[in-house]
């Protein structure tokens, strides 16, 4: 069929520049990422989609469908993944970020670790298995945009969700758990508050409206929030085992003798599964809401970057235990956000789980150790064995 080997696979997925930025100047397609999947899976055998993703520049989703010849159409796995990678840290990178290169045994180059390696990790897997003899559907889909707003992932479940030809049962999200399964992880929210008040000569407090005491007050009702969400909520998997509030950043005033006349305040969330982020919304809404009345206009809350949701997987799921055996590791909760709580909407046992470590994702000199792809591609043969092959 002339499929590249592993390294070439590889080589050729973090040669194509498929960088998300939220600034316009830095964003870049991914499309190339897409068409190199597409032509691969095509290849061996897969029914191909792909679709443009609304709200983002030039951005694709790949879904890559093989359905058994039994005529079954229902269940079966989703292998799923991002195919876009976080920008460049300039001047930090000692190689060509796009150029793999093989070091000390390791495969350095941007995306290696998150996630690019994965796909090329499945395309080897797929290579060695009966494919024409699987007994349930085998899907691989690579997401656009999850480094920024994960609007792929989004569009993905709001077109799929509910068609009937399309039910996965179990599914895996391979980012780079050291091929631990990971049933579990806190969502994020990022939010600014501004208070904008009215500047004045310190002399004559009646002459302004000083937006650092208004301040005063959001933080005190924030404050009272925070231990509101550590009073009703609890989750036991999670080392720090209720949702977060973080007073993060402020800036207000620019002189001892004027009246402050505006003030801003950031701060970020971490709910546990079971707390929406329009929930936390609402909540920080109804805590700021006595302020917003004692001054009309004054309080802006707004969005610093979009927000993931939190993942609630299950520890007992048979899905979970039988990763955890096949990758005899046991089953994890982790810091960090995925597209997990979005894949979950379609109705599939969902576990985030793939090659590499998160300590390398999102770094200059990103790598990938060598020594763990061979494992990596035995359990995801085996994964997709157990789920489609027998
Ligand atoms: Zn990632």
């Amino acid at each position: 069929m002339g499929l590249p080997d592993l390294k070439a696979c590889f080589s050729q997925l973090i040669k194509a520049n498929s960088i998300s930025a939220i600034t316009e100047t830095g964003d870049h397609s991914n499309l190339e990422v897409i068409e190199l999947l597409q032509s691969w899976l095509t290849d061996l055998g897969f029914h191909c989609q792909t679709q443009a993703v609304k709200d983002s520049r030039g951005k694709y989703n790949l879904l890559a469908t093989l359905l058994p010849s039994n005529g079954v159409t229902q269940g079966g796995l989703l292998l799923a993944g991002h195919s876009d990678t976080v920008p460049i840290d300039e001047g930090h990178w000692h190689q060509d970020p796009f150029q793999l290169t093989e070091r000390d045994n390791r495969w350095y180059g941007l995306g290696s670790c998150d996630m690019k390696g994965f796909f090329a990790i499945c395309i080897a897997a797929l290579q060695e298995l009966p494919l024409k003899q699987l007994t349930k559907p085998l899907y691989i889909f690579a997401s656009a945009d999850e480094e920024t707003t994960m609007n792929g992932a989004k569009a993905f479940v709001e077109q799929f969700a509910n068609q009937r030809h399309f039910t996965p049962e179990f599914a895996i999200i391979g980012e780079p758990t050291g091929m631990a399964p990971v049933y579990m992880h806190k969502g994020h929210l990022a939010k600014g508050i501004r208070i904008t008040g009215r500047s004045g000569h310190s002399s004559d407090p009646s002459k302004g409206l000083n937006a650092i005491e208004i301040m005063h007050d959001v933080i005190t009702q924030l404050t009272k929030l925070k231990q509101a969400l550590i009073n009703q909520y609890q989750q036991t998997s999670f080392s720090v085992p209720y949702p977060t509030l973080n007073l993060g950043h402020i800036h207000g005033g620019d002189a001892a003798n004027r009246i402050c006349g505006c003030c801003e305040l950031h701060i970020d969330l971490r709910p546990i599964p079971g707390i929406p982020l329009e929930e936390l919304e609402i909540l920080i809404r109804q805590y700021l809401s006595p302020i917003q009345q004692n001054y009309p206009g004054a309080v802006d809350i707004f969005n610093l970057y979009p927000g993931n949701e939190a993942f609630g997987g299950k520890l007992d799921a048979p899905w979970t235990q039988t990763a955890a055996r096949l990758c005899q590791q046991a089953p994890q909760v982790v810091n960090y956000a995925t597209e997990a709580p979005y894949i979950s909407l379609l109705g599939c046992q969902t576990l985030v789980l793939g090659p590499g470590s998160i300590e390398q994702a999102h770094q200059p000199n990103e790598f990938i150790d060598t020594s763990v792809l061979p494992q990596a591609q035995s359990v995801f043969k085996e994964l997709i064995y157990n789920c489609c092959l027998n």
